[in-house]
């Protein structure tokens, strides 16, 4: 008889999760995945999925409205919130039962029910099942963090409920400078919404390239979303459907629904990680792993949002694929973090890829900067009042291509395929090579000639 009841025991079946116990079973290990919610995870329930569906639905709008340019009548439209979130909703159903026929096709058991870790063995299942398990897989994810308890907080909303309310707020107001708010800021304006964002920061996007920062918060305001930086909010009043947000500048904003996207923690309470002695990053409040994905305790992998390294559905995959890989398929991998795309499907998008300038400039001694800002095709008969912006970011003593940051249509779309030269450390004069397609927006890319700003650090000038 098998001395343990699985050979791994995955909790939680989100991206990294469920990609694991896939790959674990095809290596002919006894698997069980528990999910406590609903098979899919975040992305897939409450995150990208649902919210790149907002996104297109939102920008229909810009359609309809840059049709007249172009010579078309469009009698009057309405938009149905409601319809869009039950398609929405039906979307996601129909991916949630995917997402376990698929697993239980490689040979994984799942269980419906919420896991936690009784010894570095065993768990125990809600149903009230108890499991043994020679090698356990914590892939339990993150969720909404509100900061500070405010007098208020009650009223307020994260992603999670945004994606569930009954009807379109015609006022809303979101805290948050990170990509999570900023795309809610988008969808929410883009279907008609009165929309104010309200960061602590000086500016939004932290982390992203400055000019990036810049141009995508203008033209957000472009787009007639308000944007106050330097402020936090203290308090919300609620009276009746209406809320009241208070500001730290004194200031105080009416609207139907306060939202915070101020970050997120990872799912790491009341599993009983804390008895076993299972160690918790103190910089970042995850999960402290290795490169294989392994926490303090020797038969304890933990992957995806609950080690908060970076917070992405494929980074999460990967992760997951790299353990099963690693501890069942002989196949020792460890995951590359580094030159990760990244997209903020806002309007207009941003594809970001390698360093900002203000990175490489910390790293390298020449850095020699290309950039482009010019107006699309086709606002040159809508009349929309956009600018693309196109930057390379680039070593000026290798010639390598550092970084590449894009604000614009299809800039996640453009990204992705950047990313591959830019892993492979292709250089300026290899894009330089590169015959432009023609008429693109992306034809930037390759037409850069001469860097708008070259910057050499004073001691490698001498
Ligand atoms: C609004 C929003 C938009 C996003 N957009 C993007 C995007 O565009 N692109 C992108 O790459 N990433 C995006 N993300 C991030 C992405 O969703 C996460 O990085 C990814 O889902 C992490 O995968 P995971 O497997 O680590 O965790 P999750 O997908 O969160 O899965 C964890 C699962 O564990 C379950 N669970 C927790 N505890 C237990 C327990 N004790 N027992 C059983 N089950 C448990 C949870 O219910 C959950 O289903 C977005 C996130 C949000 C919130």
């Amino acid at each position: 008889m098998a001395e343990f009841d699985v050979d791994l025991f995955v909790i939680g079946g989100g991206s990294g999760g469920v990609r694991a116990a896939r790959i674990a079973a095809g290596h002919g290990a006894r698997v069980m995945i528990a999910e406590e919610y609903r098979m899919g995870g975040t992305c897939v329930i409450r995150g990208c999925v649902p919210k790149k569906l907002f996104v297109i639905g939102s920008h229909i709008r810009d359609e309809i409205e840059d049709a007249a340019g172009f010579g078309w009548t469009i009698p009057p439209v309405s938009f149905d919130w409601a319809t869009m979130v039950a398609n929405k909703d039906k979307e996601i159903a129909r991916l949630e039962g995917i997402y376990t026929t698929n697993v239980e096709k490689a040979g994984a058991k799942v269980a419906k029910a919420r896991a936690v870790l009784e010894d570095a063995h065993t768990l125990r299942l809600s149903t009230g099942e108890r499991v043994t398990a020679k090698c356990i897989l914590v892939a339990t994810g993150s969720r909404p963090y509100h900061g500070r308890e405010i007098p208020g907080i009650e009223h307020v909303i994260s992603s999670d409920e945004a994606f569930h309310l009954p009807e379109l707020p015609k006022r809303v107001v979101i805290q948050g400078g990170g990509y999570i708010a900023l795309e809610f800021a988008c969808i929410f304006a883009g279907f008609g919404s009165d929309v104010t964002v309200v960061y602590r920061g000086e500016n939004v996007l932290r982390g992203f390239d400055e000019d990036v920062r810049a141009h995508a918060r203008a033209e957000m305001e472009k787009r007639g979303i308000t944007i106050l930086t330097g402020c936090t909010l203290d308090k919300v009043d609620r009276h009746g459907k209406d809320c009241t947000a208070h500001l730290s500048n004194g200031s105080s904003l009416a609207a139907d629904k306060v939202m915070f996207a101020i970050g997120r923690h990872p799912n790491i309470a009341n599993l009983g990680l804390e008895k076993l002695g299972v160690a918790i990053n103190p910089k970042n409040l995850g999960i402290k792993v290795d490169g294989w994905s392994k926490t303090s305790v020797d038969n304890i992998y933990a992957i995806g949002d609950v080690t908060h390294r970076v917070n992405l559905t494929p980074v999460a995959i990967r992760e997951g694929h790299a353990f099963a890989d690693t501890v069942f398929g002989k196949k020792p991998v460890q995951v590359d973090h580094a030159t990760i795309p990244t997209a903020v499907f806002a309007q207009p998008e941003i594809g970001t890829v390698g360093l900002t300038e203000t990175e490489a400039r910390a790293q390298f001694s020449h850095v020699d900067i290309y950039k482009a800002d010019f107006r699309p095709i086709k606002s040159t008969m809508s009349g929309r009042d956009t600018r693309i912006l196109m930057k390379l970011v680039v070593d000026g003593l290798t010639d390598r291509v550092l970084g590449c940051h894009i604000v614009g249509d299809s800039a996640a779309e453009i990204i992705q395929a950047v990313a591959i030269a830019v892993k492979m450390k292709a250089t300026k004069a290899d894009f330089d090579a590169t015959v432009a397609l023609h008429p693109t927006a992306a034809e930037e890319l390759v037409t850069m000639r001469t860097p708008t700003a070259r910057h050499v650090r004073e001691a490698a000038a001498e």
